[in-house]
């Protein structure tokens, strides 16, 4: 096989394309201006929720099979999610990609401006394991609205839904249009090396580092979706049991195998005991103290990342859970407390359905300890109390907040999604889509008269008069 070859959609047949010649196939087609047109754009969004919806079964199956995801998580998350973006953007397409209007520089009266939205052009989206429909396809939506060309990439960890995937795609989109390249990380960084015009990351803080250095290169722009550790405060004043459940409501979707989960709670010594006795219960409602035997509770990706969560089980005193069984992949809902800061499970992502209860006699304690960690996804916070909330939305950074809940801040449209720092660059959902992957051409119309004399060498005027006629004419 030549250096760059690559499986083409695998999980339908056994065709190698090479990396370079998908890129050079969606930049023709690009290039033909067919994606240009508004209506082809709500063509291609109204043909992939068909294809959606004809392939529900097939796709909740793959999602089952690959992370035993129960049906009603699977929908809510993935499938429908990714409906529910298109039938959004169908709705509001004409009014985003519609040119607006900007009055043009005095200096260059009389003129007009305008800010046109226009396609990057190609586009790789590259996307995980744990949500592997709704984070590749979500982020499609975004992309065919704006009018790119795509090359979709899915994680080859999650290998029935990756196959799912590619076989919609192709039986859906002309391949010069939209594309999927099944494969692993080789596969993946050699798309990332060909030059694409827009890459759009979901991952490991370690890959999306690599491909930010292969954009580097080609000075492709990027979104880099991250993870990290997403903390969460409870305050005394609040309702513990609420709050327990919202918290495990968020750790427990997908088996906390989730970017934006709680990974670590911090509570007021004031309620400790009584919050962790409200999370027993909350697991007890959930479960029916059996997670293994319930039909809502998902499993572990793999052996790996199962041995890796097994060693944080240790590191704090167990307070429920910690049931586990290697051969089915089942870890249960474990609640940890009396952890140290310093415990590796409180210094990598868990990324686990393992929740470290940490206790804060002032709140100062906390913000310190979050100041010197790296930025979250996201941060959550229980409180009754608004100067409370106030002050851990002044003194945190964050991609978001979530305020009495957790994970609601992302099933919207109307919030952009995304982290800062290390937990990544650039956001989208709704709109913040549409822009994320639109490049906003600035144009300014002029008219040919008058054409003032002053502006052309050799200079007529002292530096007071220029001074003056900046003051004057360079206001807007
Ligand atoms: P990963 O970084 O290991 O893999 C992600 C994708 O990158 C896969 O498709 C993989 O094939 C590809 N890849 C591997 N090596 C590459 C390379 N050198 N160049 C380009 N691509 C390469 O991540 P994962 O294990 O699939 O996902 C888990 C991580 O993703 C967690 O850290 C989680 O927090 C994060 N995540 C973030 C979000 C978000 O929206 N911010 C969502 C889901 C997951």
């Amino acid at each position: 096989m030549q250096e760059d070859a690559i499986p083409a959609t695998s999980g339908c047949s056994s065709r190698v394309v090479s990396a370079r010649s998908v890129l050079t196939r969606l930049r023709a087609f690009y290039d033909s201006q067919k994606t240009r047109s508004l209506d082809f754009r709500k063509e291609q969004l109204c043909a992939l929720g068909c294809a959606i919806e004809v392939r529900e079964s097939d796709i909740l199956e793959a999602l089952y099979e690959d992370l035993h995801k129960p049906r009603q998580e699977a929908y809510v998350s993935e499938v429908g999610f990714v409906l529910s973006d298109i039938s959004y953007t169908l709705q509001r397409l004409a009014r985003w990609a519609r040119p607006r209007r900007r009055r043009g520089p005095l200096l260059a009266w009389p003129s007009r401006g305008l800010i046109l939205p226009e396609p990057y052009g190609t586009v790789l989206i590259i996307g995980p394991w744990n949500y592997p429909f709704q984070l590749l396809l979500s982020p499609l939506v975004a992309a065919i609205a704006a009018g790119n060309c795509v090359c979709l990439k899915p994680s080859e960890l999650a290998p029935a839904t990756s196959a799912v995937v590619a076989r919609m795609v192709l039986d859906t989109f002309s391949e010069d249009y939209i594309t999927a390249a099944e494969g692993g990380p080789e596969t993946a960084e050699e798309l990332t090396n060909q030059g694409f015009d827009y890459i759009f990351f979901t991952g490991s803080i370690r890959v999306g580092r690599q491909v930010m250095e292969a954009a580097a290169r080609h000075l492709t722009p990027v979104t880099l979706e991250l993870g990290g550790k997403s903390p969460c405060i409870v305050c005394h004043d609040v309702d513990l049991t609420l709050a327990a459940r919202r918290i495990l409501w968020g750790k427990c979707m997908n088996a906390g195998q989730t970017c934006m989960a709680p990974d670590y709670v911090w509570v007021d010594a004031l309620v400790e005991r009584e919050f962790l006795t409200a999370l027993g219960s909350v697991l007890n409602e959930f479960y029916g103290g059996a997670p293994r035997q319930s039909p809502d509770y998902g499993r572990i990706i793999n052996r790996g990342h199962f041995d890796r969560l097994l060693g944080y089980l240790g590191q704090g005193r167990l307070v429920c859970g910690g049931e586990h069984e290697a051969d089915g992949l089942f870890m249960a809902p474990t609640i940890l407390a009396d952890v140290s800061p310093s415990a590796p499970v409180m210094q990598e992502e868990i990324f686990g359905p393992i929740l470290p209860v940490l206790r804060f006699n002032d709140i100062d304690e906390v913000l310190v300890s979050l100041k010197r960690r790296p930025k979250p996804l996201a941060l959550y916070v229980f409180a009754r109390n608004r100067a409370f909330q106030a002050r851990i939305l002044a003194e945190t950074a964050s991609g978001g907040v979530c305020v009495n809940d957790t994970m609601t801040q992302a099933f919207g449209k109307t919030l952009p999604f995304g982290g800062l720092g290390a937990s990544g660059m650039g956001s989208y959902h709704g709109k913040a889509g549409f822009d994320c992957f639109t490049h906003y051409k600035s144009v300014l119309r002029r008219s040919t008269w008058p054409d003032l004399r002053f502006r052309y060498p050799p200079t007529r005027h002292s530096l007071a008069t220029v001074k003056r006629f900046c003051r004057l004419f360079m206001r807007r």
